[in-house]
């Protein structure tokens, strides 16, 4: 079953076709990032607007890059949701009507579903992750600690109380006066962080919030290097820059590490013992974290070793192919949505399964 996927619901114009067997057949991601660094974060009405002049090249390329002709493909995919309404309704018309026209099945997909179920199309064959996994969605808009029984199914464990950790990193690289370059904000954190610099000041740490709670706070993260900052007499050196930014990626790490090791400790008292962590959202893409992330499994787990599993780096931030891989087991079971189908610019993870339902529909 091969399926062309559009997926705009933040400002990344993406396209992508992939196959029942696993296969990617291609991947255009359409970056905006030039179009919204002055503004400080995602400008909604010039997000749409790149979104209408860059989707249908963008879906000119997947069906090109992937040599193959609409006449191939066997269904379309798209985000329905969660999202910027005005955003997500640019992929949304585009796959409704290229389904309608050319009569192919439509399915509508929850893009942090598709986030959490990246590495069962990338892990090796020998690695997917099994359910019951544990998942950690980490991008610009969730920080999720999740439970996930099926591909439909999902327990919220944590969220955050305020804002999301990759907001965080967007923030913090904004107060540390970094250009976004081709990557974006928290990528030009992460690098800045790994600059080589001869000696930094001792700039402290900063504590991990609602100890012992199963939920995330990254405000107040990201408010202590903001009063950092105006405690200080002029600019900053670079070095003073680099120790403050490492001290915040530090920080940001150590509360998902801990939340994790929170949430594996509840699900243990329950007997639910995943054998696999899967983290994926565009933090997911920070390799600091991971090797973080990595040791504290270990610690968590000495002797029982729990794998934990990542996207490829390209594919944790947004992408169509995770919106295409989502949609799979519906396409194949004939499960698909009317042409009809509404969008859902907000949409609690917990209820895919009731939204996917004919009544809904
Ligand atoms: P959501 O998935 O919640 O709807 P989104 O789609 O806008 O939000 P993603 O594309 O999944 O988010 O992730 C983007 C976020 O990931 C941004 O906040 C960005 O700064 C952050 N990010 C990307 N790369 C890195 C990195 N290397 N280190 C830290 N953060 C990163
Ligand atoms: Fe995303």
């Amino acid at each position: 079953f091969t399926v062309l996927a559009l997926e705009s619901s933040a400002d990344d114009t993406c396209a992508a076709v992939v196959t029942s067997s696993r296969q990617i057949l291609s991947n255009v991601v359409v970056k905006q990032h030039d179009l919204h660094e002055g503004f400080g974060g995602i400008h909604p009405t010039v997000a749409i607007e790149a979104h209408q002049r860059n989707m249908p090249g963008a879906v000119r390329r997947a069906l090109e890059n992937a040599k193959l002709t609409m006449q191939d493909i066997d269904g379309i995919a798209f985000t329905r949701g969660p999202g910027i309404g005005g955003c997500l309704s640019v992929g949304s018309n585009a796959a409704k009507c290229l389904a309608a026209a050319l009569n192919k099945p439509l399915i509508g997909v929850h893009h942090m579903q598709a986030h959490a179920l990246t590495p069962l199309l990338t892990a090796p064959a020998d690695r997917i992750p099994e359910f019951p996994f544990i998942t950690l969605l980490i991008s610009g808009g969730h920080t999720l600690l999740l439970l996930a029984t099926s591909q439909t199914s999902f327990d919220v464990l944590a969220t955050t109380a305020d804002e999301s950790v990759g907001r965080s990193f967007d923030k913090v690289a904004r107060l540390l006066g970094l250009s976004w370059g081709t990557r974006g904000p928290g990528a030009a954190l992460e690098d800045f962080c790994r600059r080589d610099i001869a000696s930094v000041p001792d700039v402290g740490s900063f504590p991990v919030p609602m100890a012992g709670k199963l939920a995330f706070s990254y405000s107040c993260l990201h408010s202590s290097i903001e009063r950092y900052l105006a405690g200080t007499q002029g600019p900053l050196t670079e070095g003073h820059r680099v120790a403050l930014a490492r001290a915040f990626q530090d920080a940001a790490a150590r509360q998902l590490c801990e939340k994790l090791t929170l949430g594996l400790e509840r699900l243990s008292l329950r007997n639910i013992n995943p054998r696999h962590v899967v983290v994926s959202g565009g933090v997911a893409s920070n390799l600091f974290l991971r090797t973080r992330l990595r040791a504290a499994l270990d610690v968590y787990s000495p002797d029982v070793r729990i794998e934990l599993v990542f996207p490829p780096l390209e594919l944790c931030t947004d992408n169509a192919v995770m919106i295409g891989w989502a949609a799979m087991h519906r396409f194949t079971s004939g499960d698909y949505d009317d042409y009809s189908i509404d969008l859902r610019a907000k949409w609690d993870i917990s209820t895919i399964s009731d939204a996917n339902s004919c009544a809904s529909r």
